[in-house]
């Protein structure tokens, strides 16, 4: 019997070996693309103060119990623009991993060894959309053959586990003696103690359901393919108070859009720990991905997220609150009226 495919000799039908498999020409050094060109034009000014209210309003009235009413009548003391910035890079690779695979063997053609099967990275594949995670599964040519089924060892049943086997079982009604209480012979298993096992009809055997009782298999070497989208980002906390994670629920406007196959750097940016973070990144991702993934294309991205501070007074105390992301998300830690009806007991 088969047991190792030419070019496939680690991966074996008994379940070890097979697993990844990197590109032929994975390890190549880092060759970037050019570098892309630098923004001028940064800055977007601050929002207004019925853009600031709108906001708020909206915030108090997503809160079951919020009263918009401070948000409607506030007096905006300040707004003040701690706009910042997101680098993010993605890197969009694709791998390929092999495994042993099985089914009912319905006489679908058997092609091991008619001739050698294509290398992993030399089967064709359908075309990804680019940046979007998607797998696939292909029969590799060239490696199907036929063979006993593992479960019961080509012979299509398997022992009963109702009855091990034996086909009978002790009568439930006289407990296996044959007799019910006063000495009467019991009728159920008319005096022999066993009654006809359930689930096998007797026989002792079952049908396997591995090979659904043909006793054959069709095993093939499956070749799996992943494309994955790894994204890292990397913000830039303007110490603002603002806590800086919450960036990662909203967008910004892109100043900046580089993709290649792979990316330089970018350069000229907007501040000098985003230029750090692109060198970072980029170096990780090719450490990361290059050796043992195929990287299709690099696309990094340079966002502006808006973040305003309003400070206002409401019923002559001091309020702040951030208005943050195009989606103008607010955080706030400091409502004024919040559980306006929860308190009125
Ligand atoms: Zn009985
Ligand atoms: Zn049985
Ligand atoms: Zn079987």
């Amino acid at each position: 019997m088969f047991n190792t495919v030419p070019g496939y000799e680690g991966t074996s039908p008994e379940g070890s070996g097979g697993g990844f498999v990197p590109p032929p020409d994975a390890g190549l050094p880092y060759r970037p693309g050019n570098p892309a060109p630098a923004q001028t034009e940064w800055n977007i000014p601050s929002i207004s103060e019925d853009t600031a209210r709108d906001a708020l309003v909206q915030y108090a009235s997503s809160k079951c119990c919020y009263s918009t009413k401070p948000a409607e009548t506030l007096v905006f003391s300040n707004l003040e623009s701690h706009n910042t910035y997101r680098y993010r890079l993605e890197t969009f690779t694709e791998s390929r991993s092999t495994e042993w695979a099985h089914e009912l063997y319905r006489g679908q053609p058997v092609d091991a060894y008619t001739q050698p099967p294509p290398a992993p990275w030399a089967i064709p594949a359908k075309a990804p959309t680019m940046f979007k995670d998607a797998t696939q599964e292909i029969k590799i040519p060239n490696t199907a053959y036929v063979k006993p089924c593992h479960t019961c060892t080509g012979m299509g049943m398997i022992p009963c586990t109702k009855c091990a086997r034996c086909g009978s079982k002790q009568c439930w009604v006289c407990n296996g003696s044959r007799v019910r209480a006063g000495g009467e012979s019991c009728h159920h298993c008319n005096g022999s103690g066993r009654t006809t096992c359930d689930g096998c009809n007797g026989t002792g055997l079952n049908s396997c359901n591995t090979c659904k009782g043909k006793g054959q298999l069709l095993v093939y070497i499956r070749l799996k393919i992943k494309w994955k989208n790894n994204v890292d980002d990397f913000v830039v906390d303007q110490e603002s108070g603002f806590p800086i994670n919450r960036v990662s629920a909203v967008t910004g406007k892109k100043v900046f859009v580089d993709k290649q196959h792979m990316v330089s750097p970018a350069v000229g940016s907007p501040d000098p720990d985003i230029s750090k973070a692109a060198k970072r990144l980029v170096r990780q991702h090719h450490a990361k991905f290059a050796s043992t993934y195929r990287i299709l294309q690099q696309r990094q991205t340079i966002e502006l997220i808006p973040i305003t501070k309003a400070s206002y007074s409401f019923q002559e105390k001091d309020y702040t609150y951030f208005v943050y992301g195009a989606e103008h998300k607010v955080y706030t830690e400091d409502y004024p009226a919040k559980c306006c009806c929860c308190t009125i007991i």
